[in-house]
């Protein structure tokens, strides 16, 4: 850590509109890199195309301009390591994919999501249930029979190693790959690339050196530490931050439309209001009062941030 110059990123799947959560996200990340001097890419994470349709890439490169953000490269601007759209970077993939698969730890799963949720048993610690491992067993003459029938999925088989890092906001983490990740899908059955291939993938071609994203990801960073070294990359230096809640606890989510940047801006009419909130509730500031992104710069440092989950107010948004 330190020795290279920071890049930074946005990774934002396109779904909806950006709603304040995404907006902590992208300020966190955006004030971490600039603070350190650091340069912005902006990949779009639109791997599920048919959900993320590119009307919603552009407003949400709108909207992030409107809030204040920049970045060096990326998104329809483009750059060196494009193209920034992950549903156009299948060649990435397929050569990350062929990599992988010459160690001889990838299968073919042949098991439905039916069977996968009623085989999966609640995880002690994160709540992720890992594989059980079941097709690894499967001979090749199997699973040609089963793979003429229907197309599977491809999963990299977990070796018995222990990750340990150094979260920049939570602190020390380790997970036992085998035990507490299990065999994860790098492709599935649809043909398209897995988040969890990709991700790294990109982070590594992109050059990424600082990943900033919600805590719920947290437990997923074992098996990217894991995969990056496997494709030959060094490992970013992870930061988690604590997420966004509605008044009961439950995480906002693209329905929350009420939160989105729309409604945000038929309420505040410009940014600083909003930026304000949100450095006010990062500890960045004593009150919520109106700021614009580039004046938070300077204010920044991760032991400001709160580790605890961030509450709305109640009634937030509806009054
Ligand atoms: N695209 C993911 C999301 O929007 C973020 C992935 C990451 O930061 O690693 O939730």
């Amino acid at each position: 850590m330190g020795e290279r110059p920071v890049v930074g990123r946005f990774a934002p799947s396109p779904s909806g509109r950006m709603h304040l959560g995404n907006l902590l996200c992208a300020l966190v990340a955006w004030l971490s890199a600039r603070s350190a001097g650091g340069r912005m890419v902006l990949r779009i994470e639109d791997l599920d195309t048919a959900r993320c349709p590119r009307a919603y890439a552009r407003q949400l490169e709108e909207d992030l301009r409107w809030f204040g953000l920049d970045w060096e490269e990326g998104g329809e601007q483009g750059g060196p390591h494009g193209p920034y759209f992950q549903s156009q970077r299948t060649a990435f993939y397929e050569e990350a994919f062929s990599h992988l698969a010459q160690q001889d730890r990838i299968y073919p799963c042949f098991c439905t999501r039916a069977e996968l949720h009623a085989a999966s048993a609640p995880h002690a610690s994160d709540g992720l249930a890992p594989y059980s491992g079941r097709c690894r067993s499967l001979t090749r003459e199997q699973a040609e029979a089963m793979a003429a029938k229907r197309r599977p999925a491809w999963r990299i088989q977990a070796p018995a190693r222990r990750i340990a890092f150094t979260d920049g906001h939570y602190g020390p983490y380790a997970a036992q790959l085998d035990r507490d990740c299990g065999d994860f899908i790098l492709r599935r059955s649809d043909g398209v690339y897995a988040y969890q291939l990709a991700v790294c993938a990109d982070d590594g071609a992109m050059g990424v050196t600082q990943v900033v994203r919600g805590r719920d990801l947290l437990a997923y960073t074992p098996q990217q530490i894991w995969l990056l070294e496997e494709l030959g990359y060094p490992p970013p230096q992870y930061y988690h931050i604590p997420l966004l809640t509605a008044p009961d606890g439950r995480r906002l989510s693209k329905r929350d439309g009420d939160l989105d940047v729309g409604a945000l801006q038929k309420r505040y009419g410009r940014p600083e209001p909003v930026v304000g909130l949100l450095g006010h509730w990062c500890g960045l500031l004593d009150r919520p009062e109106p700021a614009a992104a580039r004046e938070l710069v300077g204010l920044f440092s991760w032991e400001k941030l709160p580790q605890k989950d961030i509450l709305l107010p109640e009634n937030f948004g509806r009054e």
